[in-house]
């Protein structure tokens, strides 16, 4: 008994069910009462008939119910054949408000509520009207058959007090149900809710930490790599330590990737934003690119507008990886030809513009069919093409990349024709914050070049940047075109590549013209003595720019050659300044007293807080730098016992701390715990440079 009970009307049974089960037994004591009360009252022999009917036909669709689940159906056929069957024919053949009939109506009005949903609930409701409407009508006319409305005597309690406290206990059962149903509903919905957010929890420090314990040794890796790079050491070497921290900052990009995905699910990313350089942004994209087609076919020309805004205001990080995720695909599925990387501005106002880029491929391009899908997670639709074009990859490198574009408020579109080639374009609305242009040069009207190659492309992409930068400049094929635009006079210097310079030139001509010929070499072309000067392709108003201003100041340039080995290439030095650094990890120590060494610092370190306390304890310090996750006391603690010593340069020092986590807000937790900034690691050089330079009292800069 007690088990059949909890079974209909428990609090694991459903709701639907619930509110059958409490319809059904107070219809059926509905039914019982009326035919107790028909007898009482020595009704006519068809009201018991039609009773019987009611109650017969009830319990047949009760069992259809509990067998099928098909509670609604059941409950839609029970209230029907009240509704059609039951009530008017009482109603007529009784032919007076009594005997139940308000007690008909409250109960199935009562039916209708609790147990049907939906469009039933709307079609029982008509019906209930329409057949009360109807009944009402016909015992109007038919005036012998019209009674009174209300009873006396006991009539009256079976008339009105009877039905009413039936109808008061099922409405009362029906929403004490219905309450109990949601709150346990919500206090379940609760507890998943609690458990799914310390799930989360515990994958974000799972995420955190293994993010700290990947990025801390790429940080040394890195840094290492860009202190070799900074030296002058062989072309050869020099290749390599590019491709390991080319190869570094793919991995961390693929690490950026994977800790968006996890942290936001695909859904719309949080930018943090700081004001960043986009000339060391691009540069950096460049030579990441371009590293990684030094052993293919494909060759890179880029495009960048020079008067595009040099520092700008957005979140650096995710917009490199946009440019990185984008070029990356295009090299992945560009077996030969070329890839055109074109930076402009548009709906450029005082204080913000966007950012347009097109990445052009002549890859293997993509099925109309497959371009509604790119942008999905993991979506990879190239396995279907060439099998010999399959790439490494996750599928989730663009539905990221359209997340990041999407959150600064940009778009990205894809145009492809199968076998020939896509083209990716994105917009990235950016804040302006200093508008002096990325790359003009100051005297461009005394300059003057021609452009010796035997690539059409790259005539086209680099006639155009020159044109942009306002130098004027022409294309030649073979020497004698060379010759005579030499004769004119006007151009200043000549820009060839060495297969022009070897193969078609008339050397002797051009050695005595005075002209300087400037070489344009590959990346990973060994270094030659030939010309007057060298750029690296692909040639940019990047480094275009670079070369005339250290062009103009040649004397500069004279001592660089001259000077021995180890010469540094740092733009930042400075002079009787101290600086602190705090890391446990000694490669990183090493790393960072050695870069800030080479700016002219006198550094101290300490390979943790206590150390560091000691150490401020005794000297004074122009910058800080500290690691935020030590052993012992940590960076934020660290920082909080310097403030407190009693000097007054340890309450105003710069602090900035290093960081391996990356993860969304962690900027503004160590902002908000006192640090000036925050250098993530790996260390990019000219971060730290950067910093040095926003930071450190002007007077110590040089
Ligand atoms: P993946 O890690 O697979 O490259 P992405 O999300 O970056 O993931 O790209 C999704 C799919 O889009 C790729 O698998 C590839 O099929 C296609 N795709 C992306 N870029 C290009 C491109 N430049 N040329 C041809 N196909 C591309």
């Amino acid at each position: 008994m007690q088990s059949s009970f909890k079974k209909w009307f428990g609090a694991e049974t459903p709701l639907e069910e619930i509110n059958f089960n409490i319809g059904m037994v107070f219809l059926f004591v509905s039914y019982a009462a009326s035919f107790l009360s028909g007898i009482y009252m020595h009704l006519d022999y068809r009201f018991y008939f039609l009773i019987g009917i009611g109650m017969i036909l009830m319990t047949f669709f009760i069992g259809y119910a509990s067998q099928s689940g098909k509670y609604q159906i059941a409950s839609f056929a029970i209230v029907t054949i009240f509704e059609v069957v039951v009530f008017p024919g009482t109603y007529i053949i009784d032919g007076r408000f009594m005997s139940f009939m308000i007690f008909y109506y409250i109960i199935v009005f009562l039916l209708i509520v609790y147990v049907q949903e939906g469009r039933l609930r709307i079609i029982s409701y008509l019906l209930f009207c329409i057949t009360l409407i109807l009944s009402v009508v016909y015992t109007y006319y038919q005036l012998s058959l019209r009674g009174m409305i209300l009873s006396s005597g006991v009539n009256i309690y079976l008339d009105i007090l009877l039905p009413l406290i039936i109808c008061s206990l099922f409405a009362i059962c029906g929403t004490y149900a219905s309450i109990r149903y949601y709150k346990t509903e919500s206090a379940k919905a609760e507890e998943s809710r609690k458990s799914a957010d310390d799930v989360e929890k515990s994958k974000d420090i799972f995420l955190m930490n293994m993010s700290h314990e990947i990025r801390t040794p790429m940080n040394a890796i890195m840094s290492a790599g860009e202190i070799m790079l900074s030296k002058n050491i062989s072309g050869d070497t020099q290749n390599n330590v590019h491709h390991i921290t080319n190869a570094c900052r793919a991995l961390i990009s693929t690490l950026d990737d994977l800790m968006i995905f996890s942290k936001s699910g695909g859904e719309i990313i949080e930018m943090q934003e700081s004001e960043y350089d986009l000339m060391n942004l691009l540069d950096d994209i460049i030579n990441m690119i371009s590293v990684r087609l030094m052993d293919s076919e494909v060759r890179l020309y880029v495009y960048i507008d020079p008067y595009i805004p040099k520092r700008l205001y957005g979140d650096v990080v995710r917009i490199r990886q946009v440019f990185i995720n984008i070029l990356n695909n295009a090299v992945k599925y560009t077996k030969q030809g070329h890839i055109i990387l074109r930076v402009v501005m548009s709906d450029v106002m005082t204080d913000r513009m966007v950012l347009h880029a097109d990445v052009t491929d002549t890859g293997i391009g993509i099925k109309e069919e497959m371009l509604p899908t790119l942008f999905k997670d993991f979506s990879r639709v190239a396995d279907n093409i060439n099998e010999s074009l399959k790439a490494e990859g996750s599928g989730l490198g663009l539905s990221i990349t359209k997340n990041i574009i999407n959150a600064c408020g940009g778009d990205i579109k894809v145009t492809s024709e199968y076998n020939k080639g896509s083209v990716f374009s994105f917009d990235l609305p950016q804040r302006i914050a200093d508008s002096s242009p990325i790359a003009v040069v100051e005297n461009c009207n005394d300059l003057g070049v021609i452009i010796c190659d035997d690539d059409t492309d790259m005539k086209e992409v680099l006639t155009d940047t020159l044109r942009a930068m306002r130098i004027k400049c022409t294309t030649v094929t073979n020497s004698e075109e060379m010759n005579s635009a030499i004769r004119e006079g006007i151009y200043s210097h000549l820009f060839i590549t060495a297969e022009c310079l070897e193969g078609s030139c008339d050397l002797p001509i051009l050695m005595g013209a005075n002209i300087t010929i400037v070489l344009m070499r590959n990346v990973d072309d060994p270094e030659e003595a030939l010309g007057d000067g060298t750029i690296v392709k692909p040639l940019s108003c990047l480094n275009i720019a670079r070369y005339f201003d250290n062009q103009t100041d040649k004397a500069k340039a004279l001592t660089a050659e001259s000077e021995p080995e180890e010469v540094s290439q740092d733009s930042v030095h400075v002079s009787g300044a101290r600086a602190l650094v705090v890391e446990d990890n000694i490669t990183n120590l090493l790393v960072s007293e050695k870069l800030l060494t080479r700016m002219g610092f006198e550094v101290s370190t300490a390979s943790n807080g206590t150390t560091a306390l000691s150490l401020a304890k005794v000297m004074s310090f122009d910058i800080l730098f500290i690691d935020f996750m030590m052993t012992g006391m940590n960076g934020i603690d660290t920082l909080r016992e310097v403030r407190k010593l009693n000097a007054d340069w340890a309450k105003r020092v710069p602090c900035i701390v290093l960081t391996a986590d990356t993860h969304e807000g962690a900027k503004q937790m160590l902002i908000n715990a006192g640090f000036d900034d925050y250098l993530a690691k790996p260390i990019d050089m000219e971060e730290m440079e950067y910093m040095v330079t926003r930071y450190l009292p002007g007077e110590k800069l040089i």
